[in-house]
């Protein structure tokens, strides 16, 4: 290894697999590390997620994890350097900067975070079990699916994202019904409308989930009305978690400008963070798109951004 790499990549979903494949075939030799805890298991959402039948070029649709599989292969193909490793720790006060995962410590030039986010869940007694048999964390990825198709189906949640999958939901659900532990939602005035106005939907006040029931698919949940404590079974084929989502980006507290959720914030129309040299990509400073395919464009402007700034200060050989 150099004593001082040119680009580390920390994360490899699609938007950190993109920017090695770009950074590689710009000859920057990319150090990858896919890490385990703060993603669940390296590649990503996508490798919780079943059937993509949304990212472009695969027509009959392909498993998340295969997806995720094409990518790294792609990033091994032109070389780049893949650590399976957690990253511990991050110095960017200090270039170049450096890296500590729980194998080695590595000096880089630029780095290119891309560790995504985490999709809260409510860890309900029958969740492990019924996980992608019925249980999503994401409408717009899975709703589609057979499995959901002219069910009842259930979100969780009152944001924006629980009434834009909701509303999402509608095409295909023969009714939804958006539980909300509260009387009032937080979305946007203008994504409650769509959700009011839409006949499909019953928004259910006051109540939270409790269980989620089934044998081999989810048949019902549990739900509990706050106010009275009463506890009802609502059959239904599905159920969705909108309750949002944690960016990773415990490692770069303290050292990268955040906004109050704890997303990287990046310059506008560019992946540059706070600190110059840093660049960030995917979900880890996307709160509004969330898709695999937006996750790998950016990491493909992270990459440019990367390797222009590395050309302009003489760090590209
Ligand atoms: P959010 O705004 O944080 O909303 C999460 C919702 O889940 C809240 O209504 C919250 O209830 C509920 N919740 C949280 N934990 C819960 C729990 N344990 N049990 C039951 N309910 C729980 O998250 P989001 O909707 O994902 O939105 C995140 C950000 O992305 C927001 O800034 C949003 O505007 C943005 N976004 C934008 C778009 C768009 O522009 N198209 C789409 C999606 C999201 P309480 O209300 O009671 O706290």
């Amino acid at each position: 290894m150099a004593d001082v790499e040119r680009v580390v990549i920390i994360g490899s979903g699609p938007a950190g697999h993109t920017a090695a494949i770009y950074t590689a075939r710009a000859n920057l030799a990319p150090i990858m590390f896919e890490g385990f805890s703060a993603g669940g298991i390296p590649g990503g959402q996508l490798m919780t997620t079943t059937e993509v039948e949304n990212y472009p070029g695969f027509p009959d649709g392909i498993q998340g994890p295969e997806l995720m599989e094409t990518f790294r292969k792609q990033s091994l193909r032109f070389d780049t350097r893949i650590f399976t490793e957690d990253v511990t720790k991050v110095d960017l006060n200090t270039k170049p900067f450096t890296v500590v995962s729980s194998e080695r410590t590595v000096k880089a030039s630029a780095l290119i975070i891309s560790t995504g986010a985490t999709a809260k869940r409510l860890n309900l007694p029958g969740e492990q079990r019924l996980w992608n048999k019925g249980m999503s964390a994401c409408a717009v990825c899975d709703g589609a699916l057979p499995i959901f198709r002219n069910k009842a189906l259930v979100v969780v949640g009152g944001g924006d994202s629980a009434c834009e999958e909701s509303t999402f939901l509608t095409k295909f659900a023969s009714k939804v019904y958006l539980v909300h532990r509260r009387d009032q939602l937080r979305a946007s005035k203008i994504m409650q409308e769509r959700v009011f106005k839409n006949p499909k939907i019953e928004v259910i006040w006051n109540t939270v989930v409790e269980d989620v029931l089934g044998n081999d698919v989810v048949s019902a949940v549990r739900l509990k009305d706050v106010k009275t404590n009463a506890t009802r079974d609502l059959p239904c084929g599905g159920l969705f978690y909108a309750i949002g989502f944690t960016p990773n980006t415990d490692l770069f507290k303290g050292q990268l400008q955040m906004d109050g959720l704890g997303y990287l914030i990046t310059k506008p129309d560019s992946t540059l963070t706070s600190v110059p040299g840093v660049f960030a990509c995917g979900d880890v400073q996307d709160k509004k798109y969330r898709q695999a395919v937006t996750a790998a464009g950016s990491g493909c402007m992270a990459a440019l951004d990367c390797e222009r700034w590395l050309l302009d200060r003489g760090l590209s050989d």
